[in-house]
């Protein structure tokens, strides 16, 4: 097997992607996000560690992903995209008239796992589904709309088919 590496990402704050070869190909950097204005970054803000970006294979083109994760690799911590999602959706959750304010801080507090894949995320989705199951479809589409990229791949297929 040859060698490969990790080229840089570069993301805006809101976790729009502005390229993953941010080393390979300097055109392609820029210090605001084109589509939100944004500030971009580079590095996880907690520990300074480079974001994982494409990853290149000698004589291999196109097998990197263009898909940035959500938490840092090193430190383990939320990068602020995923954060400011998490947030978003906590946010959401308060404007659900029907449900009781337990019924809202349990929503809340499941929403952490469904980010991140471990034994809770089942419990987390089907809590989800309940709780958000007595909200109005638009209020449901609006939580598809801010979690669909940050939630684990278990909890997406268990929540959206
Ligand atoms: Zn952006
Ligand atoms: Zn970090």
């Amino acid at each position: 097997m040859s060698q490969g590496y990790y080229d840089t990402a570069q993301v805006c704050l809101n976790g729009h992607v502005v390229t993953t070869q941010y080393e390979t190909a300097i055109e392609f950097r820029s210090k605001h996000c084109g589509e939100c204005g944004e500030s971009t970054i580079t590095n996880c803000s907690n520990c300074n560690t480079k974001i994982k970006g494409y990853y290149h294979l000698p004589d291999v083109f196109g097998f990197g992903s263009d898909v940035v994760s959500g938490y840092c690799h090193e430190c383990g911590k939320a990068y602020p995209w995923t954060e400011a999602k998490i947030e978003a959706a906590r946010e959401l959750a308060e404007e659900l008239e029907e449900l009781t304010d337990e019924e809202k801080e349990l929503l809340k507090k499941s929403l952490d796992d469904l980010v991140k894949d471990s034994p809770r995320t089942v419990v987390a989705t089907t809590r989800f589904k309940r709780l958000v199951g007595k909200a109005t479809p638009e209020i449901a589409t609006g939580f598809k709309d801010i979690l669909v990229d940050i939630v684990s791949e278990t909890a997406k297929k268990a929540i959206w088919g």
